[in-house]
């Protein structure tokens, strides 16, 4: 394995906008990370109702068929659980309500590390708009884990009910303009991609796709020395 610094948690949860998101952003270090014995878990913010180009979809259909895909792809890693808050697609608010239930995943989970998307960024790599699901989840995602989940007085009703306050060590942040983490995943592109293979609906060419997200990890990797790699904003919350 490369000296990559990555540090192995015995927890993770990793809270993404939509089903897909976590295959292309993290997939291949969450499959590292269960292969050193990690417990990983996914908490999706919405089932991805809007993810269709075609105007005769019914959206609770589609919702039901993502959550499937979504549920394979995690299994194809050995993903311990996957949750969904079950918010409306495309209409993610970062509000005081959702941070509410993301601190109760925080504060259930107990994880050293929690991933998600990097809420600063609007325009990813100047190449395309982060979509706003993916900047209200994240940003509602950094404040549930500080300071909301760490301060008893926040939401004293999770402590009435049994839950502990709880203090993330780290966050890893994926497509963020500012990788501080290369990740190695020279070992687990071949996993990461077949996760990715399980949300069928959201691909007319997965061939294609999956070239792209090859070569785009291959290209990351080149830099540092690995076969392939996945870039990561590390933000340090241990002192
Ligand atoms: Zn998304």
């Amino acid at each position: 394995m490369a000296d990559d610094r990555l540090p192995l948690p015995e927890r993770v949860l990793v809270v993404a906008a939509h089903p897909d998101d976590i295959e292309f952003g993290a997939a291949g270090t969450v499959a590292r990370w269960i292969a050193a014995g990690a417990e990983v878990r996914y908490l999706l913010v919405t089932r991805g109702d809007k993810g269709s180009d075609d105007p005769a979809t019914d959206p609770a259909a589609l919702a039901v068929l993502r959550e499937a895909e979504q549920r394979r792809a995690a299994v194809e890693l050995g993903v311990a659980s996957v949750d969904f808050l079950d918010e409306p697609d495309g209409q993610v608010e970062p509000s005081l309500r959702l941070r509410e239930r993301v601190t109760r995943a925080i504060r259930a989970v107990r994880p050293e590390i929690v991933m998600t998307h990097d809420p600063t960024v609007l325009f990813v790599n100047n190449e395309w708009v982060n979509h706003p699901d993916h900047r209200a989840v994240g940003s509602v995602v950094v404040d549930a884990v500080f300071p909301t989940a760490r301060d008893p007085l926040n939401f004293p009703e999770h402590i009435a009910a049994g839950l502990s306050t709880w203090k993330v060590a780290e966050l890893f942040l994926w497509s963020t303009n500012e990788a501080n983490q290369i990740v190695d995943i020279g070992a687990t592109l071949d996993r990461k991609i077949a996760a990715l293979a399980q949300h069928v609906s959201q691909f007319r060419d997965f061939e294609s796709t999956a070239g792209w997200v090859r070569q785009r990890a291959e290209e990351l990797g080149e830099q540092v020395g690995y076969r392939a790699a996945e870039g990561f904003r590390r933000v340090s919350l241990a002192r």
